[in-house]
């Protein structure tokens, strides 16, 4: 594993509501992510998990603590700053794919590329590039995941925040999701984080996270990381 560091979490903290119905979503979570690494974050629903990927991906801000990238607090520079980070930088992949409608699956990824090319070659990447022209409606879950993935791709994002990815997709389509983020990581020297309530998927990662009532209850490292094709769960 390359052992250079790409994001450094900080004593993030976050609550939402106030006084006795407040909830402690993040409780001083700190975190280092790797370049180049496949993180697997792992805990049961309402653990915090999509708080602390939204974190690091710039798209919410903590109450304490911060984010750092390439040695700059992503929060301190104000909005600007954050925007340019969440453009530029990070790759946002959800359980529900998040896809514009009236949009071909060519026009979704191009609204984040740095131009056309780069998004013909990102649909190319997750096996869609005789899909171009198809709207989401025309796409299976799977194939509207692909199309998400390759729309994070195609802005040369250094790092992939992948929330639930599998979540709404079954057992195999998730399987052959897992696999083209896992080549993107293995193959394409892309920063993978994975956030998911399955232990299995766990397996494939570098690094595994657990998660418990807003904290890290436990980091462990997998020196021989299982193929995604070989995990079943
Ligand atoms: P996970 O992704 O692990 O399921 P979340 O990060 O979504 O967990 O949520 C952590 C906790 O924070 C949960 O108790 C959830 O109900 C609460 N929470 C998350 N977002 C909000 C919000 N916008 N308003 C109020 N409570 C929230
Ligand atoms: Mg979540």
């Amino acid at each position: 594993m390359n052992s250079n560091l790409l994001i450094q979490a900080e004593g993030l903290y976050k609550t939402y509501g106030h006084g006795e119905g407040a909830v402690t979503a993040l409780n001083h979570v700190s975190l280092d992510i790797y370049d180049g690494e496949l993180l697997v974050i792992l805990g049961s629903s309402g653990c915090g998990k999509s708080t602390l990927l939204n974190m690091l991906g710039g798209m919410d801000a903590p109450d304490e603590g911060t984010v750092f990238f390439d040695g700059k607090s992503i929060f301190s520079g104000g909005d600007s700053s954050m925007t340019r980070y969440r453009r530029n930088t990070v790759g946002f992949v959800f359980q529900s794919f998040n896809l514009i409608q009236e949009l071909t699956a060519l026009e979704n990824v191009r609204l984040t590329a740095v131009n056309e090319e780069r998004a013909r070659k990102a649909l190319e990447l997750v096996g869609l590039e005789q899909r171009l022209n198809s709207y989401p409606s025309q796409f299976s879950g799977g194939q509207q995941q692909r199309v998400s993935i390759a729309r994070a791709l195609a802005k040369d994002a250094r790092i992939m925040l992948c929330d639930e990815p599998t979540g709404a997709l079954d057992y195999e389509t998730g399987k052959q999701i897992l696999n083209v983020l896992e080549d993107l990581c293995r193959g394409h020297h892309k920063t993978v984080v994975i956030v998911t309530h399955t232990k299995e998927i766990g397996r494939m990662a570098d690094r595994v996270v657990r998660m418990r009532n807003g904290g890290i209850i436990e980091t462990t490292e997998n020196p021989n990381p299982v193929s995604a094709k070989n995990i079943e769960w």
